[in-house]
């Protein structure tokens, strides 16, 4: 049993506060949806959480089973047991995906136990990834889908404590989201993975079943609530939900409004 405790997290970037006092947990096994507009701090929030360089901690702390985590590299979270799917993953010349994993596994000490080879080609059938990516480097010339869905295999093969997925639905089309989604559905029984799932919309949402979902806005969790925040915001976007400043929100409009949703539902 593992648990991530997010507590008065603040943090800026290019000298701006970005993260304004956020607070929030995730436990193994469950799923923590964390939906918000744009900008309003979903991917600083997972990079800070997992000690990407460049963000400036103001205040606050990140902690894994009671282990303070903000003063680790981001390769120590990693060996903690915390994992980062990237909105936008990084391509790596010259490294194939086996190479990154095994070294990943040994830096666990999980080298020798683990057959990373037969784990990998698994997961990658699993997610519907052709075997022929396993062997090129890093997401270098993957389209959206596939590195997508290679980030899913790292998951798969790695097996976190917690994921952190950041719009891991992004630039998926349908059948990609629902493998990606139900794989990780699996993992939260199969392995008890506790995930952070950052996203835009809540079509993610149907097969990777949330038990608590929080809006973040301008920095700052809003409301927090049960799988029916997700539905309601779908509904009327995030025009409700104004930040503690009191400003008035702006009207609901297309912008909010998933393109991609299926009318009858
Ligand atoms: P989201 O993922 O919710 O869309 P982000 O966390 O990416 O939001 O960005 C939050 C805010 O921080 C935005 O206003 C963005 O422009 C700003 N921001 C993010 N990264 C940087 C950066 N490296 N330098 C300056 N501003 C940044
Ligand atoms: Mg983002």
């Amino acid at each position: 049993m593992s648990r991530l405790v997010v507590s008065g997290l603040r943090a800026a970037v290019g000298g701006q506060e970005i993260l304004r006092g956020v607070d929030l947990e995730v436990d193994s096994g469950q799923v923590h949806a964390v939906m918000g507009p744009n900008g309003s701090g979903k991917s600083t929030l997972a990079h800070v959480i997992m000690g990407r360089p460049g963000y400036d901690v103001l205040g606050g702390s990140v902690t894994l089973d009671e282990d303070e985590l903000l003063a680790l590299p981001t390769w120590k979270r990693a060996q903690a047991g915390l994992f980062l799917a990237l909105q936008y993953p990084t391509e790596v010349p010259g490294v194939p995906l086996e190479d990154a994993l095994a070294e990943a596994l040994r830096a666990r000490d999980d080298g020798e136990a683990v057959d990373v080879h037969r784990r990998l080609a698994d997961e990658a059938a699993r997610v519907g990834l052709d075997a022929r990516f396993l062997a090129r480097p890093l997401n270098v010339d993957f389209s959206g889908g596939e590195k997508k869905r290679n980030e899913t295999v790292q998951l798969g093969v790695l097996r976190p404590k917690i994921a952190l997925l950041d719009e891991l639905d992004s630039g998926l089309d349908i059948d990609a989201l629902r493998a990606v989604s139900r794989r990780v559905e699996q993992e939260t029984k199969e392995t008890n993975l506790g995930v952070l799932v950052i996203t835009h919309y809540s079509r993610i949402l149907r097969e990777l079943q949330p038990d608590k979902v929080s809006v973040l806005r301008k920095g700052r969790i809003v409301a927090t609530g049960g799988p029916d925040l997700a539905d309601e915001l779908e509904r009327t976007g995030y025009a409700g939900y104004e930040d503690d400043e009191g400003e008035t929100p702006p009207a609901p409009s297309a912008a909010n409004a998933d393109p991609f949703a299926d009318p009858l539902l």
